[in-house]
């Protein structure tokens, strides 16, 4: 017996979600999340995944995975502060360290885990966070947890970053302050102003935390937006997660061996849930080490990046501020970006349509994710859809 409270809630919101074009259907995929996916037995191109590298799927993570489970199991089976850290996750760490050029690491379940477990272990009520308003929903989340004051700065305007900043020093209201960001914004694709973050940082003492899930394997060669601005030494906390370039599940904090220390024993999602598997701990470790060894999965997705973004403009989208293979193409309305998501889905492209609240009302859109492994011919036929449902629907001229 469901409550009545509860199904009249449900049944009225449900509703209202749907009256307004702000439900999102779910298609489950019938095939490995590549650059062609099969969904009801439809072959679509995907520009929709996280995926950047091919390395989902890649043969030789897919072969360490397998030894893994051979040599360990398929659960860690326990939480890692009791006996659930095996030595793979441990290789895990160093080796995230070695990635992003701190002295340690730590390893989370996930990437929203890791901004819910890193924040709320540093901050409490008596501190204040500055957080870009364009921030991951699952930071946004972790500053609440942690009961710190939480001031949104424009997103990355700097004077208002300075001005919040100084007010909050000087207002002596709070004993720590933080400032938080996106290395890549997932919605558009601009790039964190951190060399500016990092100054103004510095002026008012404030620690500075960056989850660089959409920069890592993308920006700096794929090391990360933070290495890309060479700024290994200047920030606090270089968060991460390994679902998306890395191609498998989990996520981290790396930075100075204290700091690791400190959330060893003081953030929860790691005192109190197992750790990801141990053929999670082995694909991720091959990934990154792939990435040190070579570049050259990073330049295919550049390659593809610009080959995309660059059809895209010339037939007249607005693709915003991207300055990464994140290519947004901007409709605005949201039954409209609705729409086109579907026609564009039933020409065989598979390319999702961001609408509030994920993005703010009015600015819906359609998000291209292009990967290392797409080809040329499937991005010349992406194009092409793109051209004849631009058109159809008016929104090319
Ligand atoms: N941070 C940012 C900026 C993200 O975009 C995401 C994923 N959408 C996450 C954290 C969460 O990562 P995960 O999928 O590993 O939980």
């Amino acid at each position: 017996m469901t409550s009545h409270a509860l199904q009249t809630f449900l049944k009225d919101n449900l509703q209202d979600l749907k009256d307004r074009g702000l439900y999102n259907e779910i298609d489950p995929l019938e095939s490995a999340n590549g650059p062609v996916i099969r969904i009801h037995g439809k072959e679509l191109i995907n520009l929709s995944s996280n995926n950047y590298l091919g390395l989902a799927t890649d043969e030789r993570l897919k072969e360490v995975a397998k030894d893994a489970i051979d040599r360990y199991g398929v659960g860690a089976g326990a939480v890692r502060t009791i006996n659930g850290t095996l030595d793979i996750h441990v290789k895990l760490e160093d080796t995230i360290a070695k990635f992003k050029g701190t002295e340690a690491a730590i390893s989370y379940q996930s990437g929203f885990n890791c901004n819910m477990a890193a924040i709320s272990a540093v901050m409490d009520k008596n501190d204040a966070i500055l957080s870009d308003e364009l921030n991951h929903a699952s930071i946004i989340d972790g500053c609440r947890l942690s009961k710190a004051k939480i001031i949104r700065y424009n997103h990355s305007d700097m004077d208002d970053l300075r001005k919040k900043a100084k007010e909050a020093k000087e207002s002596g209201n709070y004993n720590k302050l933080m400032v938080i960001t996106d290395g890549v914004f997932s919605m558009d694709g601009d790039i964190a102003k951190l060399p500016d973050i990092v100054e103004i940082a510095e002026q008012f003492d404030l620690m500075v935390y960056v989850d660089d899930a959409h920069g890592s394997g993308v920006l700096g060669k794929g090391a990360g937006t933070v290495k890309h601005f060479g700024l290994q030494e200047k920030v606090d906390f270089q968060i991460g997660t390994l679902s998306k370039a890395i191609g498998v599940v989990g996520g981290y904090v790396a930075g100075r061996r204290e700091l690791i220390d400190w959330l060893k024993v003081r953030s929860r999602p790691f005192l109190f849930s197992t750790a990801v598997t141990p053929a999670d701990a082995a694909a991720a470790t091959k990934a990154i080490e792939l990435l040190m060894e070579s570049t050259e999965l990073n330049e295919r997705l550049w390659e593809n990046g610009n080959y995309l973004k660059k059809g895209l403009q010339q037939l007249g989208y607005n693709i915003g501020q991207s300055e990464t293979p994140i290519t947004p193409c901007i409709i605005g309305d949201e039954k409209l970006t609705q729409t086109f998501s579907k026609r564009l889905y039933e020409e065989g492209v598979y390319a999702k349509s961001i609408v509030f609240p994920t993005v703010p009302r009015g600015t819906g859109r359609v998000r291209n994710m292009p990967t290392a492994s797409h080809t040329k011919e499937m991005l010349d036929q992406a194009l092409a859809i793109y051209e004849k449902v631009g058109k159809e629907l008016g929104v090319l001229s």
